[in-house]
C-alpha cells in the first residue's frame, strides 16, 4: 500500500506535524484513523450513554464531525466538541425548521470560531411538500451557502428527495467545498457533481442495506467519497439507534463495492476528508 500510494503518504505525514500543534486529532496518529464526517451525537437518543458512544469511537480511532441542526442543540454540539479531542462542530439548521433561518445565521455570525463546517442545510421536499414552504427553505439554503462561502467554511448539505434541485442550487450559488450527505437523488447526479463540481458525498453504513447507496458508492469519483454514519440514523439495521463505532461497516463495503482493499480506500477517503475540512488539518 505504501508503495502504491506515496503522494497520499506524505501528505498525511506532513499534515501530522502541523497537526500535534493544534488541537490534538490522534486519529491521524494511527495508522487506523477514519473521520465520521456527519452525524448526531448532540441527539436525544445519546442522552444516556454519550460518553461511552464517544469513547466506542475513539478506540477504533475514529474522528467525529457532530452536527447540531436545531437552536436547542447548537451550543450543545460545539461543548461536546470542545469537551473531546476527537470531536468537531458543525451547526446548521433542519431544512424544516427554515423560519428559523435568521436566527440561525446571527448564532452561525457569532459561533464560527468554534466551528468546522456549517450544516447540515438544504432542502427537504419529502416532508416539505407545498409550494410556498418548498421557496422559503430554498432561500433559507440559499442564504446559508453565502455563509459557508463568506466564512470558507465547507457546508453539509441534506436533499432528501430534492437531489437534482439540491445541486441546481448550489450550482447557481457557484458554491465550493459541498458535501452532500445521505445522497438519495439519481447516481448519474453524483457522478456529474462529483467529476464536474468537485461536490463530495459521504456513504453511511446503511449501504450494505441500500441498493440506492451501492450505486452511488460506484458513480462518484473515488477522490470525492467520503464516509458518514448519521447516528442515531442510517445504520446498518434498519430502526436500530446508529452510532459512529459503525463507520467502519461503511468503510468495508465501500471497499467490497469497488473491489479494492480496505486499507486503500482508508487513506483514500482520509485524504479526502482533510482535504475538504481544512479546519481540521
Ligand atoms: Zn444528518
Amino acid at each position: 500500500m505504501r508503495e502504491v500510494f506515496p503522494t497520499i503518504q506524505i501528505g498525511l505525514i506532513s499534515r501530522l506535524e502541523k497537526l500535534s500543534q493544534d488541537k490534538v486529532v490522534f486519529v491521524l496518529s494511527k495508522d487506523s484513523g477514519m473521520i465520521d464526517t456527519h452525524c448526531h451525537l448532540e441527539n436525544e437518543a445519546f442522552d444516556l450513554d454519550r460518553e461511552s458512544v464517544i469513547e466506542d469511537a475513539r478506540d477504533l480511532g475514529i474522528s467525529i464531525i457532530t452536527s447540531a441542526i436545531d437552536k436547542q442543540l447548537w451550543n450543545k454540539g460545539c461543548e461536546i466538541a470542545e469537551a473531546h479531542s476527537n470531536v468537531f462542530a458543525s451547526v446548521g439548521l433542519d431544512p424544516t425548521q427554515f423560519s428559523e433561518c435568521e436566527l440561525a445565521i446571527e448564532w452561525i455570525r457569532s459561533n464560527k470560531e468554534r466551528l468546522v463546517a456549517i450544516g447540515e442545510s438544504g432542502l427537504d421536499h419529502y416532508l416539505i411538500r407545498d409550494h410556498k414552504e418548498r421557496e422559503l427553505q430554498e432561500s433559507c439554503f440559499r442564504s446559508l451557502i453565502a455563509l459557508a462561502k463568506e466564512f470558507e467554511l465547507p457546508i453539509q448539505v441534506h436533499s432528501r428527495s430534492a437531489g437534482r434541485k439540491a445541486l441546481e442550487v448550489l450550482k447557481s450559488c457557484d458554491a465550493s467545498d459541498v458535501h452532500m450527505h445521505a445522497f438519495d437523488g439519481k447516481s448519474s447526479l453524483a457522478r456529474t457533481a462529483s467529476r464536474d463540481l468537485g461536490f463530495y458525498f459521504s456513504i453511511p453504513p446503511s449501504v450494505v442495506r441500500s441498493p440506492q447507496k451501492r450505486k452511488l458508492v460506484k458513480a462518484v469519483h473515488i477522490e470525492r467519497i467520503l464516509i458518514e454514519t448519521d447516528s442515531p440514523v442510517l445504520g446498518p439495521d434498519k430502526g436500530a439507534r446508529n452510532v459512529p463505532a459503525n463507520l467502519p461497516i461503511a468503510l468495508k463495503e465501500i471497499a467490497s463495492i469497488l473491489r479494492r482493499e480496505e486499507e486503500e480506500i482508508r487513506e483514500i477517503v482520509l485524504e479526502n476528508t482533510l482535504r475538504l475540512y481544512t479546519k481540521i488539518n
